[in-house]
């Protein structure tokens, strides 16, 4: 028999009548002749709010104790969801991540999959029950329970479907599918049948939170199809797969906003070979990712570096620059966490010009200042202040034509 994994968000379990809602969509999938796995996420804003109560006790909680506490929230959801599916009729039965054996590396808050122990599960859909699988977490060697990133009940959900040779990820959320922004943001954004997951990647990694960036690099490694659906509707979502017709002829196929970002800068370094080595392999050393980058031109042979982390990173990368200031005598070390980035991604930019030269006119359009910017193959992102986030999202989508009254309809 054919498998589907359906994985429901945070808002699609947020309360009992939501819980049961979703119960219900899992007996039509059932009816229809599927085995299902199911993965979820904590209800609501559960894991920030258990992150609130950790930075209640200490401002520098152990992560290893971060984990046990944030992954507490989806054990939660899953039991709920496995009684609501059984109140049906349906036998279901739910599992944290570590009784299912997901096996990760020992990185608190951001631990890797290493493996996935599927016994148990096939046991259970054997037995003819609904396997509910807590999202966002897993066991390290020593026994640890990890998590797996924000978002990271997406992972959860395509690891399995991967796994299990699943015929499709379902991932089901507060909206309708992949848009052309947030649509939170841009009233006019729309709505996308079809995304290949190269710009789906670019898109995620720049911020687009619809599913989370790990996912879908994933998902494009072992070719797992996802769909981004409503758990409040029954309509198509967005098919997010490998290739997809047509695609050439987006120049720009979205806009994407993080404002989970923060700008560190180190003045006055010294300019000598070795020092960018220093700064970065001591964050590398402690798993910060380091997005953006810039250096300024050397006077009296001192310079000026910049980068920007997840604002989560911040203290923690405040205190190792700190440290790196005294060892390699550089002036000060500042930080600003009042920025956003906004990206435009499109594969249409291989092979055309000028995308960036009418990004950077957009923005000035509106007088917004440009303070970081970084390019790659079918990207463009700019740091700009905070609260010019949103104005920026919304001339960037009209500028480039995406939203439902000026798009014009292409062959996709
Ligand atoms: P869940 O709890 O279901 O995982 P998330 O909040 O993580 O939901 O992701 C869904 C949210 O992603 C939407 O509510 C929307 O605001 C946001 N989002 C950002 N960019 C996009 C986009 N391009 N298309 C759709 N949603 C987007
Ligand atoms: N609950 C976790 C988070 O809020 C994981 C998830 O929702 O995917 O990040
Ligand atoms: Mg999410």
């Amino acid at each position: 028999m054919s498998l589907i994994v359906q994985k429901f968000g945070g808002t699609s379990v947020a309360n009992p009548n939501r819980i049961k809602e979703v119960a219900k969509r899992i007996i039509r999938t059932l009816e229809k002749g599927y085995d299902v796995v199911v993965v979820v996420s904590a209800a609501g804003d559960t894991t920030d709010r258990l992150i609130s109560l950790a930075y209640e006790i200490t401002p520098s909680p152990a992560e290893r104790e971060i984990d046990m506490l944030i992954s507490t929230g989806e054990q939660i959801s899953s039991a709920l969801l496995a009684m609501a599916i059984e109140s049906l009729g349906h036998p279901a039965i739910s599992f944290t991540g570590s009784q299912i054996e997901i096996l990760t590396d020992d990185t608190h808050t951001k631990a890797k999959i290493v493996d996935i122990n599927t016994e148990r599960i096939w046991k259970h859909l054997h037995l003819g029950k609904v396997v509910v699988v807590a999202g966002f977490q897993g066991i390290s060697i020593d026994k640890d329970i990890t998590t797996l990133g924000r978002g990271g009940s997406d992972l959860t959900a395509v690891a399995l479907a991967h796994v299990l040779k699943a015929k499709v990820c379902e991932i089901y959320t507060d909206v309708p599918g992949v848009y052309t922004a947030n649509p939170k943001i841009v009233q006019d954004a729309r709505k996308l049948d079809f995304i290949s997951s190269e710009e789906m990647l670019e898109l995620a990694s720049s911020g687009a939170k619809v599913l989370q960036s790990r996912s879908v690099e994933l998902a494009k490694k072992f070719g797992v199809l996802i769909h981004v659906r409503s758990s409040f509707t029954d309509e198509e979502g967005t098919m997010v797969k490998e290739k997809v017709k047509g695609m050439e002829e987006a120049l720009v196929t979205g806009i994407a906003e993080d404002i989970d970002q923060a700008k560190i800068t180190i003045l006055d370094v010294p300019d000598r070979p070795g020092i960018a080595a220093k700064v970065f392999g001591e964050l590398a050393r402690e798993s910060i990712n380091v997005d953006m980058i810039i250096q300024s031109a050397p006077i009296r042979d001192k310079n000026d570096i910049s980068f920007t982390i997840a604002k989560s990173d911040l203290e923690k990368s405040l205190k190792i620059m700190n440290k790196v200031k005294e060892e390699v005598g550089a002036k000060d070390v500042i930080s600003d966490k009042n920025v956003a980035k906004v990206s435009v991604v499109g594969v249409g930019m291989r092979t055309h010009s000028g995308v960036a030269a009418k990004m950077f006119s957009a923005l000035a359009s509106k007088d917004i200042n440009i303070e970081m910017i970084s390019t790659s193959e079918i990207k463009i992102s700019c740091i700009i202040k905070k609260d010019k986030m949103e104005e920026a999202v919304k001339i960037l989508h009209d500028t480039f034509e995406l939203g439902k009254t000026s798009y014009k309809d292409k062959d996709v």
